[in-house]
């Protein structure tokens, strides 16, 4: 599959809007890095300028149908010399070793520094779950199992793990992290998001892009992170990648906004622009998204990246231009910095016509420049344009391994758990089946060696499937393997049911397979037939089955579900998953993992937990939230019983924080993890108040026995949402707090925010 078929069906949406041109450039601060940055501005032509804009894909300067990819000299001199390219991105074919990629960087690098103002390129990968594209790197568990952990140190871990390997590989520009909100289950982008919360997504997010960043970005450990993908993609009606979203303003502002300024907070240098269209406008061309409210509210100065193919689409998909020239005119008019182009050199050639013709203001390409040029310097890149080799001693380390594996661990849910059937006793007869058993695929998911990741099982070869995981843990003597089904057809379902009968105890896999983006659209949430048939028919034998569920989003298997002994979540946990499950399954490792993401039991009631109108309190049933599993549920092998919940105060005032406390004691047999969340309800609200918000999270651990309180501070801005002015407020009003079993009630009194009765 190459990245030519990443096209969607032509949408008929939106009329051309042609941007209003100020005349000046807005004033921003200048620092002595500015000052430098506009000197060498001052000295570039105007094509220099805007090859700085434009990024190719690796493809562009490759030979054409060599075996494995090679630079083509004269396409790179035409890139560079003729073009000034200021970026490249992606890998053509699959993932290279590190001295692949050196070569690919140092013969870019070199042929860049022979340009006249020997500007490096900045080359940009998608380093989503660790250096997807370089051979031998440490894949960690993708977002979605990421924020299963509710563990931001590990996030944090990953992120300075994955910048160390991406600099490994001399590549200082990562397009991660997701930091959409994954509400829609269709959606094929599920799993590479934190999942349902924006305060989970918020929280993770920022500390994934710190470990990205560090404290310096020109150092050789660290990246520039690249927020993604602003805003709103992921929320398409349809639940299809890249199709119209329909999201006012105040929700925008309320679920999807938060992660993207936190994470501009966090320092975040660059963004990556959504290719849908919202309200039926494409964000590519929305000057009130791109400069008004990422820059005028958030104070964004990064870079913004067009994602790929974006500007074109304007014209192809959405029809807001009329052609390709006019595509380039509203977007970067809207403020695009930089086009993911990524086929040919198009934008540049109508970029030059259009800032000859008066229709770009120069400024706004000066601006544009700037930024860019910012970037590579705080990258370093003008003093080391290429890393050296043996300052990497750690990657693909043991070390680095025990992160994956530790959050692989911490991410693995356990959603049901019948009579204690599990952990298994290490010498039962285990029957090992179904279509996501054996294969790498299912643990890692799409961007994982490839874009769609369907090589993993070859370039993760030497790490062990959920079959060869449960063979190491228990030895092949226990152990029997039988598919029994592929994703959505039966192969040997009579020899699996007779191995089936020969066994203590079934492990049954099913799921999904890796994908990504549209290749992974679905028109039905339903796991196929075939696989609940399977479990259906091995349910029959009267043997407990384990239900093991590998895949990128909550697909429906409420009837496979409820013949299941035990169900266990792996989500895509990457390289160590297999392992990680084998552990929890046989009891070495107790699980910790929560959902952050609501299971639903129906494939037509997707129902966010944050939902409204709950009446009277009750369990609200008939307004459709009646999943299979709630966000935020996870068992362990021992219990935990939270008590003394308290406020510091009845009555918090502007300018207090509300300390909230509460002891959790881990009352079972084992050391155990446990994520506190804290979650709030405001009682009655101007806006109908949504049922209970998580403002807060923790992960403790705790040996049989032991008590620890935990502490969360709340201050009014914590509680706000946004108004019907698009306004963040925090009304005055009774909150109530819950966590664990434990409630408590508390009032926000303020002297000048007003009530919703908008009196004091
Ligand atoms: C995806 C982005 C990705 C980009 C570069 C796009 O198709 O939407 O998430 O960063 O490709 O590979």
């Amino acid at each position: 599959m190459t990245r030519f078929t990443k096209i969607c069906s032509l949408m008929l949406f939106g009329s051309v809007s042609l941007m209003a041109q100020s005349k000046k450039a807005p004033v921003t601060p200048v620092s002595a890095l500015d000052k430098k940055v506009d000197a060498l501005i001052a000295s570039m032509t105007l094509e220099e300028k805007v090859g700085q804009m434009t990024e190719v894909t690796l493809d562009v300067v490759s030979k054409t149908g060599a075996a494995t990819q090679k630079m083509d000299d004269a396409k790179l001199k035409e890139a560079i010399e003729k073009y000034h390219v200021g970026s490249i991105l992606n890998v053509s074919g699959a993932a290279y070793e590190r001295e692949h990629w050196h070569e690919i960087i140092s013969t870019i690098q070199t042929a860049a520094l022979k340009d006249r103002l020997k500007i490096p390129v900045i080359y940009g990968i998608d380093a989503i779950h660790g250096v997807t594209y370089t051979v031998g790197s440490t894949l960690f568990p993708q977002e979605i199992a990421m924020a299963a952990t509710f563990n931001k140190e590990l996030a944090h871990k990953a992120g300075e793990i994955t910048a160390y390997e991406t600099r490994a590989s001399y590549i200082p520009w990562n397009y991660s992290p997701v930091l959409d909100l994954g509400r829609n289950a269709l959606w094929p982008r599920i799993y590479e998001t934190f999942g349902e919360d924006p305060f989970v997504v918020k929280t993770m997010g920022a500390a994934m892009i710190k470990g990205y960043q560090g404290n310096d970005i020109g150092d050789k450990y660290h990246v520039a992170a690249c927020m993604k993908h602003y805003l709103g993609y992921s929320a398409p009606l349809s639940g299809k990648d890249r199709t119209p979203a329909w999201i006012p303003d105040r929700y925008m502002r309320e679920y999807f906004l938060p992660s993207f300024a936190e994470a501009v907070k966090a320092g975040a240098k660059t963004v990556m622009i959504n290719s849908g269209e919202i309200n039926g406008t494409p964000v590519h061309s929305s000057k009130y998204l791109l400069t008004d409210v990422l820059r005028g509210e958030l104070k964004f100065d990064g870079i913004a990246v067009s994602d790929w193919r974006d500007i074109q689409y304007l014209f192809t998909r959405h029809h807001v231009a009329s052609s390709q020239k006019e595509a380039v005119m509203i977007a970067v008019n809207a403020g695009v910095d930089m086009s993911m182009v990524p086929y040919e050199y198009s934008f540049f050639d109508y970029l030059v016509q259009l800032v000859h013709e008066g229709k770009v203001p120069m400024w706004r390409v000066n601006q544009a420049v700037h930024r860019i040029l910012k970037v590579k310097y705080e990258l370093g890149l003008f003093e080391r344009p290429v890393g050296n080799p043996s300052d990497y001693p750690k990657f693909g380390s043991e070390e680095f391994r025990a992160s994956s594996v530790q959050a692989a661990r911490e991410a693995i849910t356990l959603l049901k758990n019948n009579n204690n059937v599990l952990p298994l006793k290490k010498n039962l007869k285990v029957l090992v089946t179904g279509p996501t058993a054996n294969t790498m695929r299912s643990l890692n998911g799409g961007w994982s060696y490839t874009w769609q990741g369907d090589v993993s099982d070859k370039f993760a070869a030497n790490k062990n499937t959920i079959l060869e995981a449960i063979q190491k843990k228990v030895g092949n003597d226990n152990v029997t393997y039988q598919e029994g089904s592929k994703f959505d057809t039966l192969t040997n379902v009579e020899e699996t049911i007779k191995a089936a009968k020969k066994s203590d105890v079934i492990v049954l896999c099913l799921g999904e397979l890796s994908y990504t983006e549209n290749v992974g659209n679905i028109d039905d949430l339903n796991l196929p037939d075939a696989q609940i048939q399977l479990a259906t028919e091995l349910a029959k034998t009267g043997k407990p089955v384990i239900l093991v569920l590998a895949e990128g989003r909550p697909r429906i298997v409420t009837k496979a579900e409820s013949l299941s002994a035990a169900t266990v979540m792996t989500y895509l946990s990457g390289n160590e998953g297999g392992d990680a499950l084998a552990d929890i399954l046989f009891g070495d490792v107790n699980p910790s993992g929560k959902l952050p993401i609501t299971y639903p039991r129906y494939t037509n009631a997707l129902v966010n937990y944050y939902r409204k109108n709950l009446e009277n309190g009750n369990s609200d049933d008939s307004h459709g939230y009646n999943p299979l599993y709630e966000f935020g549920f996870g068992l362990s092998y021992t219990t935990f019983r939270y008590g003394n919940l308290h406020v510091s105060t009845p009555a918090l005032k502007d300018g207090q924080t509300l300390k909230i406390t509460v002891d959790v004691t881990n009352s079972g047999q084992r050391e155990g993890k446990e994520s506190v969340l804290l979650y709030i309800s405001q009682q009655y609200a101007s806006i109908a108040p949504d049922t209970k918000r998580l403002r807060g999270f923790d992960k403790i651990s705790l040996k049989p026995g032991e008590t620890q309180t935990v502490s969360f501070n709340i201050t009014p801005a914590d509680l706000a949402f946004i108004n019907d002015q698009s306004k963040s407020v925090t009304e005055a009003g009774e909150f109530k707090i819950q966590l664990g079993d434990q409630t408590q009630s508390f009032n926000y009194v303020s002297a000048t925010v007003p009530s919703r009765t908008g009196k004091l």
